[in-house]
């Protein structure tokens, strides 16, 4: 087999590449990879792909898998088709709703008929280790080989090159000529190869989560589902302050409830954040939600959140990097999407390093055709065209003063205790006082437009 072009002795190898974390962008990557005829490795260091991994959350339409695996999320684990998202501001008084509902012919799908463009404007929640550990199984029915139980602990190199990864354990080195690290949102992996120096506190979340147990008909009556259709509910105005947010997604019999925290705020806040989430779970915006469901679950994770701006170099002579080790993930304050953009940004790894393999050509140049494919795709397209929106979500008082304001206002609307009422831009005027200069209020406005518009 060819290691490189660059006069190197080509090292055999058992393996064409190796794909370091079968999360969504790992298994994409190297399934892209068998399905190209490639001997693919993939390391995973859980005990079953899925294992270590969570989020909210509801995967936004993706047809990545379907291109590799037709018919892929008609038969994929989901839990609930989500027709329904609603955006909570949580004030001291009262909750102010959003509410979006998909019309009939966006409804869920059926398992029989899957999940198309034509129904993209529903999601999917999943539950993690079902869906990543089903997904692996694919991946492996397709001939990849995939080691559970398997951390990386570094990256072999001859000169410039990446030439295998170190494994924890006896047989601690495996060659291959490309290794691809989907190794999640710190990437010791891609900082080692010198792609980025080391993710920073301001550019990530904490993400934590309570998993409660209500069964399969009070999800869908407290929700308002009929069949598998579900629910996302938002929330700002939660976090005591913290620049973040809160959520609840409906899954098939559960309810994950969790909040997403700006590492940085929490951390200058000194707050611990299980006690954040124990206030958010006993709020009256959540409380009633969750009457009689059981806690069956707790976890934490980091998720990137700087967008662009921390998007590393994706390409070294012999590796590549997809998914949140890229840096592939953001939320513009309405949707949060990672899961879409690491498969999809697994798959075009997958794809250009196949090319690179066959050229026997693993070299910086012919990988980087892998930025051009994700330039041309919506993977770094969304995360340019929300970027001005990823950074005013770092402005303290969007957490902090609207919720209060814009509650307090509309309670002071719709407030009738038998005296004239007052105009709403008089009212407005009150409740912004000591709040928000008009300034400051222009200013945000303006940059909101520049943001969304
Ligand atoms: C609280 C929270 C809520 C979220 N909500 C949403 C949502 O609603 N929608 C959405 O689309 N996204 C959401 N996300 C983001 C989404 O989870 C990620 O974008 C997605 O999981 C990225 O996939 P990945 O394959 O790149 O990384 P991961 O899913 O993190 O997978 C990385 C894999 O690599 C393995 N690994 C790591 N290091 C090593 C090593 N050294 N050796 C071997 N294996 C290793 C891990 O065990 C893991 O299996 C959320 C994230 C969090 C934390």
């Amino acid at each position: 087999m060819t290691a490189n072009s660059r006069g190197n002795e080509p090292t055999p190898t058992a393996f064409d590449a190796i794909v370091v974390g079968a999360g969504p962008a790992g298994t994409t990557a190297a399934l892209a990879l068998a399905q190209a005829g490639k001997r693919v490795l993939l390391l995973e260091r859980g005990e079953y792909p899925g294992s270590k991994n969570m989020f909210g959350g509801m995967v936004a339409w993706c047809p990545a898998p379907e291109e590799l695996l037709p018919g892929f999320w008609a038969r994929a684990p989901w839990e609930r088709a989500v027709t329904k998202r609603v955006l909570s501001l949580v004030g001291p008084g009262s909750t102010t709703s959003l509410v979006f509902q998909a019309a009939a012919e966006a409804e869920a799908p059926s398992v029989g008929a899957g999940w198309s463009s034509d129904r993209s404007l529903t999601g999917l929640t999943l539950f993690r280790p079902h869906f990543d550990r089903w997904y692996a199984e694919q991946a492996v029915a397709h001939g990849v080989t995939l080691l559970n139980g398997c951390r990386v602990e570094g990256l072999v190199k001859k000169g410039d090159r990446v030439v295998g990864v170190r494994v924890a354990g006896p047989d601690d080195v495996v060659e291959a000529p490309l290794v691809i690290v989907c190794d999640g949102v710190l990437s010791l992996l891609a900082a080692e190869a010198g792609l980025h120096p080391g993710v920073k506190a301001e550019q990530v979340a904490l993400g934590v989560r309570a998993l409660y147990l209500l069964g399969e008909e009070e999800v869908a009556s407290r929700f308002g589902l009929v069949g598998r259709e579900g629910a996302t509910q938002e929330f700002l105005g939660c976090t005591e302050n913290v620049r973040g947010g809160g959520f609840i997604y409906t899954q098939t019999e559960t309810l994950a409830v969790g909040l997403v925290l700006h590492l940085d705020a929490v951390k200058a806040r000194g707050l611990a954040p299980y006690e954040l989430l124990e206030r958010f779970v006993a709020s009256p915006a959540v409380a009633p939600l969750l009457r009689g469901a059981r806690l069956v679950e707790y976890s934490a994770h980091l998720l990137p959140e700087a967008g662009r701006r921390m998007v590393p170099r994706l390409e070294t002579e012999g590796l590549l990097v997809a998914g949140d080790a890229a840096g592939f993930c953001y939320t513009n304050g309405l949707t949060q999407e990672g899961m879409n953009l690491a498969m999809t940004s697994g798959l075009l790894a997958g794809r250009v390093a196949a090319q690179a393999l066959a050229a026997g050509e693993v070299t910086v140049r012919s990988l980087s055709r892998y930025r051009k494919a994700l330039e041309e795709s919506f993977v770094l397209r969304d995360l340019r065209t929300y970027q001005k929106a990823i950074d005013f979500l770092h402005h303290d008082r969007l957490f902090t003063v609207y919720p209060r304001v814009i509650s307090r206002l509309l309670e002071d609307i719709y407030r009738s205790d038998g005296r004239p009422k007052a105009r709403i831009g008089r009212l407005a005027r009150r409740v912004f006082k000591g709040e928000l200069s008009a300034w400051q209020l222009a200013a945000d406005v303006f940059k909101i437009g520049r943001a969304f518009l």
